[in-house]
């Protein structure tokens, strides 16, 4: 490992294991605010002085943005700490994000035949789930639609709503803007600004493999792991953390693997031949499952292109995990196992010793829980 990335990854985990505090005053109270925020998600209710202690900053300064956190509706007062008080006076209060009173609206544009939403907790918990169909429809007319999935939504939420979510297929800028979704017919589409426009609540777009990836990331807890998530939808596409940061590429169109060819036959959409969206993709297997191809000869094939084509990638990156994402019964076994055993016999066992290839154990809701993270981190800090 290089000096740089050596003092790279020294950051990374002295930033999860220890709260730190940054020096630019002009920043630094909403840094502190998001630093206690953090804390609180991650650890659940404190006291003031667990707080001051775990940041390095003073009770005062700990009290006044508890105070101000409360005073934006962000955090509660829950009583005093009744377990494990074992010192003597009076028992410390504590303090907790305000999980009962905050929702997200989570909307994941991914799924072939519909549009899915949810109304999720802050903790990743769907409350109210909602499907609109999708029935081929594209440009304005789904555009149309993710508005009226976010204001059925709406329309079920008692409490104040945090912020909108959503994963989309498709190239997408940080802004939110839909540079090229071809399945959806978007292009240049600002879908973020469209939501704004109908909706008055703060509104975070990313692609849908990206978001997957950042909601592993803060609801399973790997935080210091590089790790992958491929989905295997209509089309094949991933996300990547390196080092615990998410990595979108030059023009946002990193983990875009689907069109890269890996065997010399199947005429793909895109005009290649041999591309891994043909051999990988749900729909395509599906298709041939259904025409009477050999189920566990179809599944291995396409677990073979997987491996063939992630060889490389988990080379060059040294991962520590990537998780397939899609239809349970099509990833769940002799596919995941087949790229696996491919991803092993194609790379050094530097590599691939401490690597880890699982499908997703929350695959219905990975982009919702993807969504919800992409509102935590925006307006909160936490990730
Ligand atoms: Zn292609």
């Amino acid at each position: 490992m290089s000096t740089t990335a050596r003092r790279r990854r020294a950051q990374v985990t002295s930033s999860r294991s220890r709260l730190d505090v940054k020096s630019l005053p002009e920043d630094a109270r909403r840094h502190n605010r998001r630093l206690v925020l953090r804390h609180l998600f991650h650890e659940g209710p404190q006291s003031r002085a667990d707080i001051a202690r775990a940041s390095g900053l003073t009770r005062v300064t700990v009290s006044d943005l508890v105070a101000g956190l409360e005073e934006d509706g962000l955090v509660v007062e829950l009583g005093p700490r009744t377990i494990g008080s074992a010192r003597p006076g009076k028992p410390a209060m504590l303090v907790g994000l305000a999980d009962e009173q905050l929702r997200v609206l989570a909307i994941d544009l991914s799924p072939d035949d519909c549009f899915v939403g949810a109304v999720m907790t802050l903790h990743g918990q769907v409350q109210h789930r909602v499907e609109l169909p999708l029935a081929g429809m594209g440009g304005d007319e789904a555009l149309e639609q993710v508005l009226a999935l976010i204001g059925s939504l709406a329309d079920a939420v008692t409490v104040r709503v945090l912020g909108i979510g959503v994963g989309t297929p498709g190239i997408v800028t940080p802004e939110g803007k839909v540079r090229e979704a071809p399945n959806l017919r978007w292009y240049e589409l600002d879908l973020a600004a469209r939501i704004r426009s109908r909706f008055d609540y703060p509104v975070h777009v990313a692609n849908d493999a990206n978001a997957a990836v950042l909601g592993v990331r803060t609801f399973e807890s790997t935080h210091e792991r590089s790790l992958m998530v491929v989905r295997i939808e209509h089309g094949v596409g991933a996300g990547l953390i390196v080092g615990g940061a998410l990595v979108e590429g030059e023009q946002f169109a990193a983990g875009e693997i689907g069109h890269v060819v890996v065997s010399d036959e199947g005429l793909c959409a895109c005009g290649r031949v041999g591309c891994l969206e043909v051999a990988l993709a749900a729909s395509q297997l599906k298709r041939r499952i259904g025409a009477g191809e050999d189920r566990d000869q179809v599944l291995s094939g396409a677990g073979t292109a997987l491996g063939v084509a992630l060889a490389p990638i988990i080379s060059a990156l040294n991962l520590n995990e990537v998780i397939v994402s899609g239809p349970a019964e099509l990833v769940g076994g002799v596919l995941t196992d087949t790229a696996r055993a491919t991803v092993r016999a194609n790379t050094m066992s530097a590599v691939s010793n401490g690597l880890v290839i699982r499908p997703s154990t929350d695959d219905i809701n990975l982009v919702l829980l993807g969504a919800t993270e992409l509102v935590l981190s925006g307006e909160l800090g936490v990730e």
